[in-house]
């Protein structure tokens, strides 16, 4: 049942990551979403069906548009397999069961609003919105037809308590946390908060952690300085999905438990 359910996810990633790639190069540069049909970013000309399946069609095109032989950028292909994995690991992690939908969900948005924010230093409001209120239905769905509603509350608690945190960091340095990182540490302490209050503090630790590290390293092999600001999204993405995989047992570990 799992494997069925691991491999229909990791198939379903593939086509999603696909609308992703769509996302992100549009949603930037305020394009919409569903009109035209994809085209290619050199020459324009609008993809046939077979040359916009999946992974396959960059693979047999050797990476080439067909109609003008530029290169298409190794990201798209690479994008939608780590939308498959993603997709894959969460199925196998939650198994057949009524959260699962609200945690691909998230990961697929998190993969989207990662790349914009490397890009562009933006967590648009067009994708931060949205994942709000469906990952916050779904969850609230699940909490009801799992028979805990208690989690609801620990969705609110740990969505507002993020927040709280996030919205003090930016009233202090409004140049140092961008509004964008507060609205979505809302929606990512609701979602680790549903899963157990005590998972919050460590999806906090990991993303300030790793945004540290990096932000150091970087500074060092730029010679920029600590000054070289980098996107904090990726971070907040990063320590909500290592609180959702693997937080309960560090957190047992911690408690010695
Ligand atoms: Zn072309």
């Amino acid at each position: 049942m799992t494997v069925l359910l691991v491999a229909a996810c990791a198939v379903l990633g593939l086509a999603v990551g696909s609308f992703l790639n769509v996302l992100v190069w549009r949603v930037p540069r305020k394009e919409s979403v569903v009109r035209p049909r994809s085209h290619c970013p050199s020459c324009g000309t609008q993809l046939a069906s077979r040359d916009n399946v999946p992974v396959a069609s960059w693979v047999l095109l050797r990476g080439r548009c067909r109609a003008c032989s530029e290169r298409i950028s190794a990201r798209y292909p690479l994008l939608e397999l780590g939308c498959a994995a993603l997709f894959a690991a969460t199925a196998a992690h939650f198994g057949p069961s009524f959260r699962l939908p609200a945690y691909l969900f998230l990961a697929a948005s998190l993969l989207a609003l990662s790349v914009i924010d490397l890009e562009h230093r933006l967590l648009p409001n067009k994708i931060v919105f949205p994942t709000a209120y469906a990952v916050g239905v779904l969850l609230l769905l699940a909490a009801l037809a799992e028979g805990e509603p208690r989690r609801i509350v620990w969705a609110a608690i740990g969505g507002v308590g993020s927040f709280a945190v996030f919205f003090a960091l930016h009233f202090i340095s409004p140049g140092g946390m961008a509004y964008g990182d507060v609205r979505l540490s809302f929606v990512l302490g609701m979602a680790v908060g549903w899963l157990g209050l005590s998972l919050v503090p460590l999806f906090l630790f990991v993303a300030f952690l790793t945004s540290a590290v990096t932000g150091v390293a970087y500074a060092v092999l730029t010679g920029q300085g600590l000054k070289a600001a980098i996107p904090f999204g990726p971070f907040l993405a990063l320590g909500a999905e290592m609180a959702i995989f693997v937080g309960q047992p560090l957190v047992d570990a911690y408690l010695g438990q």
